[in-house]
């Protein structure tokens, strides 16, 4: 038996609680897997808390991503005792998640981990490091290189945020660290921010074109945020847009695209195609400080994950959270 977090919804509506489930209850799959480590995304969160329809099917163990040691497979390409890491592919939404002692899974859906990136960085890193190198790489495969100018990150004080400032300042690129925690501005110099924006200066609805002021960014926000911080772009400049924290809407206009020729790429760490994260990982494993993950992280205890999910959704949680599960 093992501890899990499980979420089950009845006519009285959703309930979450620390339970102890058995191997046999782990759904179909083809490698069973010692989670060692799991986190908090804002997606857990969501689910945890039920603000936001994340769990397609009851009752859900949570989590999005793990590392862990497999302990059996059928799989070809892994046997016990391997690294693996997983996010996303509807894991925690469809399919079990990792906000427990064991999680069963397709190979398909795991990745190697990448020998110099222990269990505990891994998910450090987590789903929102993986995403935030994904959106590094998106920059990159569009143009963008560190001599074009500043980059945006929004969110920065965040999960995604803090390992997208690192990275990229990391590569060379002058970042603007976006926040509405101006408490935050020594912790995001510390990950390499050249300067620090206050997040006011982007909620309010600007107009269609503004002065020109970063030749990328990486966003996490989505509304009037992503509107204005696209209105801001310079020309031929390129927006990461992975996030929704300030809304899932998108108030603005064409204008940024055909007068200034700015690109909008979408980035979907969920079904992302192997290629690009086992790309994403190596890269992670070559281009992140990784003492900087120290910095980066808090430790949840799994018993406490259901107390702090709405603390994250509240803007309230610097950088990543780590969720201890097996941690050996
Ligand atoms: P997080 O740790 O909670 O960080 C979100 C950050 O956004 C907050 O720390 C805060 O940073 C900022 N924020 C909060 N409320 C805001 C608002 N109303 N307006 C503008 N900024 C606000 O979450 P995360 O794990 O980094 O995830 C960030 C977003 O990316 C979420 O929407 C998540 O769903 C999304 N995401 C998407 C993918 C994908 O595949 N596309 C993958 C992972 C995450 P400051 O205090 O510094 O402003």
């Amino acid at each position: 038996m093992f501890d899990a977090i499980l979420i089950d919804k009845s006519e009285e509506g959703q309930s979450v609680s620390l339970v102890k489930l058995s191997p046999e209850q782990l759904p179909e799959g083809d490698v069973l897997v010692d989670v060692a480590y799991s986190t908090l995304n804002y997606k857990d969160a969501l689910a945890i808390t039920g603000r936001s329809p994340i769990v397609r099917s009851f009752p859900m163990v949570p989590g999005i991503d793990y590392s862990g040691v497999v302990a059996e497979s059928a799989h070809p390409d892994y046997k016990p005792g391997d690294r693996v890491v997983l996010n996303g592919w509807g894991v925690g939404e469809k399919h079990w998640g990792g906000l427990a002692g064991q999680a069963r899974a397709r190979g398909e859906w795991l990745v190697p981990l990448p020998e110099t990136i222990g269990l505990r960085q891994a998910m450090a890193i987590g789903t929102a490091g993986y995403t935030a190198m994904l959106s590094v790489m998106a920059l990159e495969r569009h143009g963008v290189t560190p001599d074009k100018g500043e980059i945006a990150v929004t969110g920065a004080a965040g999960g995604v945020g803090s390992v997208a400032t690192a990275l990229l300042a990391a590569a060379g690129y002058d970042v603007a660290a976006v926040t509405g925690r101006p408490e935050e501005a020594d912790y995001l110099r510390s990950l390499g921010a050249r300067s620090i924006v206050s997040r006011g200066e982007l909620t309010e609805k600007g107009r269609p074109l503004a002065k020109e002021r970063w030749a990328g960014a990486v966003d996490v926000a989505g509304g009037t945020v992503l509107a204005n911080v696209l209105a801001s772009i310079r020309h031929r400049g390129v927006v990461a847009a992975c996030g929704l924290a300030a809304g899932m809407d998108l108030p603005t206009t064409v204008a940024p695209f055909i007068l200034r020729g700015v690109t909008l790429v979408g980035i979907d760490s969920v079904m992302c195609p192997r290629p690009e994260r086992l790309e994403a990982w190596r890269r992670l494993s070559e281009g992140l400080d990784l003492k900087k993950l120290d910095a980066i992280t808090t430790e949840v205890a799994l018993g406490d994950v259901i107390a702090t999910a709405p603390t994250l959704l509240e803007g309230r949680v610097r950088g990543r959270i780590v969720v201890p599960v097996n941690p050996g």
